[in-house]
């Protein structure tokens, strides 16, 4: 083992190449030994190569950088960084970031937001002042009650995530098993019970009455996928395929589909759904859906209006809409047997601002409501990097005050209930996202969501052209108001250049290697034409194999 160790330890490291046994100062070496593990192979070789940036000039040495080695690496860097944000084209972020000057400042600032919102407790470090003006914000511009208020049910519960909509679906998903399974509510600490009220046979109680099925569609975020294994939480695949091998209402006698079918367009099909939920409501299992407002590859809008109408329709017939719920202290309560969370990672941000464009006649369509404004949604979700734009991930969380979950622990160290997913909250977040929608108003939003809808109209009737003018198909298309447009992969290099993502969507019985571009604000007709007068050269399109 040492004599290996001290092979290794030989290995160049670091911008001048250094041995690396030879990049420690006198301090940390011990009779002859430096501290640590010596490498076990170069990485330099071990990892993927970025060109821009090579390797030994970042690698952090038990020294530290000097300074001209520092410079020399953060000007590698951040050269890259600036030219592949130009070019930045194929997610639905957006790259066109201002907050340095202003606020630059709080770099050198410790925030955080740990535990409930509404509650500061003695960790003072905390941006929750501004925090709620941000959830009060968006409460308002997703039609929920508001202010919060702990003795409303019916006004709205949200946080600002750590992470993006990842974490929000994770936390939306919980508050949904946790709800559907039987499990005390926050406004309601009972003990934890499964019992429904006793000396009568109550509606929605059966063998399966706290065991939910999750539903999502073919075009769902893999976020969700991700959740549902976390929490453990059966998907209608999982049960249907270990328990009802041959029942597949779809297609009996076929395999089970392992999500729910979604259009041509990528927005979920209801009527399929529709015999899915039908088979577990009416085995009395609770029913969980997660639909899109602004799917990741395709930018579909699910019909949330549809779905929830449909839902409770087929739920009422199960006595699954409305359920009485008892715990072995307190008295019953009246629950919904089904719950619909809503991912709106971009579409949330975006189209409350592009049906007020609808409204005043700026833009022709936008997607139906998806918000608070339909009584049965449950929860929602949306990224704060995708349409508004932050440096890092971000989001928002809500749901209505009297669905959420009793969180699980004691907190008093904080001096805040523990209401969230993670313990210390970043509190920079809130922060930026204050910072932008104090400067950005609706007018602004309103304006600004005009013109990416245009931009993407504009880049779809260009590929178009372009399609029609190579006479080849590059499989073109857009999904009705969605501010991304999909086609035929490109060469690597161009998909590199404009980090365009990558999909394999099966049409017409074939696997289709497609990317996507996303018209988000910082993108601009010029861009667009450059991208295509690339797209125009021959070779662009390898034939495939
Ligand atoms: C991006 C995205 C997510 C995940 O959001 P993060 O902010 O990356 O965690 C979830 N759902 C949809 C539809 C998305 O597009």
């Amino acid at each position: 083992m040492a004599r290996e160790a001290e092979t290794h330890a030989d290995i160049p490291f670091g911008p001048e190449d250094t041995p690396w046994q030879k990049t420690f100062s006198g301090l940390r070496v011990v009779g002859g030994r430096p501290y640590g593990t010596p490498p076990s192979s170069d990485p330099r070789e071990a990892y993927i190569a970025v060109p821009e940036v090579p390797h030994h000039k970042v690698q952090l040495p038990p020294t530290g950088l000097d300074a001209n080695q520092y410079t020399e690496a953060e000007a590698l860097f951040r050269s890259h960084i600036d030219t592949q944000t130009r070019n930045f084209a194929g997610y639905q972020v957006t790259s066109a970031l201002d907050y340095e000057g202003r606020l630059g400042h709080y770099l050198n600032r410790h925030l955080n937001n740990v535990g409930d919102p509404y509650q500061s407790g003695s960790y003072t470090l905390n941006s929750k002042v501004l925090e709620r003006a941000v959830l009060d914000y968006f409460a308002s511009l997703w039609h929920a009650k508001w202010p919060h208020d702990p003795k409303d049910p019916e006004s709205y519960w949200g946080y600002v995530l750590t992470m993006g909509s990842s974490e929000g679906n994770l936390y939306g998903l919980w508050n949904a098993r946790d709800y559907l399974s039987g499990r005390p509510l926050r406004a309601d600490p009972r003990q934890p019970g499964r019992e429904t009220a006793a000396g009568q046979t109550p509606r929605g109680a059966g063998a399966h009455a706290f065991h939910p099925v999750a539903f999502f569609s073919e075009d769902t975020h893999y976020s969700l996928t991700k959740a549902v294994r976390a929490l453990d939480i059966d998907t209608f695949h999982a049960l249907g395929s270990t328990r009802y091998p041959d029942d597949n209402p779809l297609a009996p006698g076929t395999p089970w589909p392992r999500q729910v079918p979604s259009t041509e367009h990528g927005a979920i099909d209801v009527e399929q759904l529709a015999v899915l939920v039908r088979f577990f409501a009416s085995r009395g299992h609770p029913i969980l859906v997660s639909l899109n407002h602004g799917s990741t590859f395709k930018g579909a809008y699910d019909d949330v209006e549809a779905v929830a109408r449909t839902v409770r329709g087929i739920c009422a017939q199960y006595g699954l809409d409305s359920r009485r719920v008892r715990g072995e202290s307190g008295g019953p309560e009246e629950r919904s047997g089904f719950w619909v969370h809503v991912d709106g990672a971009l579409g949330a941000g975006y189209t409350p601002y592009l049906e007020m464009a609808r409204d005043v006649g700026m833009v022709q369509q936008a997607p139906p409501a998806f918000d608070f404004r339909l009584p049965d949604v449950h929860s929602l979700t949306m990224s704060g990097h995708k349409w508004m734009g932050t440096p890092w991930a971000c989001g928002v969380f809500m749901t209505r005050t009297g669905l959420q979950m009793a969180p699980p622990g004691a907190s008093e160290y904080i001096g805040a209930a523990d209401t969230t997913f993670a313990g210390s909250r970043n509190g920079f977040s809130a922060l930026l996202m204050w910072d932008y929608l104090a400067r950005h108003s609706y007018d602004d939003l309103v304006r600004l969501a005009a013109r990416c809808d245009d931009l993407a109209a504009y880049t779809h009737a260009r590929l178009l052209a372009l399609q029609e003018q190579l006479g080849r198909d590059l499989w073109v298309a857009r999904s009705p108001q969605s501010l991304t447009v999909r086609f035929r992969q490109p060469r690597a290099d161009i998909v590199r250049r404009y980090s365009l993502s990558g999909e394999t969507v099966h049409a017409d019985g074939a696997a289709r290697a497609y990317v996507h571009l996303y018209a988000m604000r910082h993108l601009t007709r010029q861009r667009v034409d450059e991208l295509i007068g690339e797209l125009r050269q021959p070779g662009a399109f390898p034939r495939s194999p």
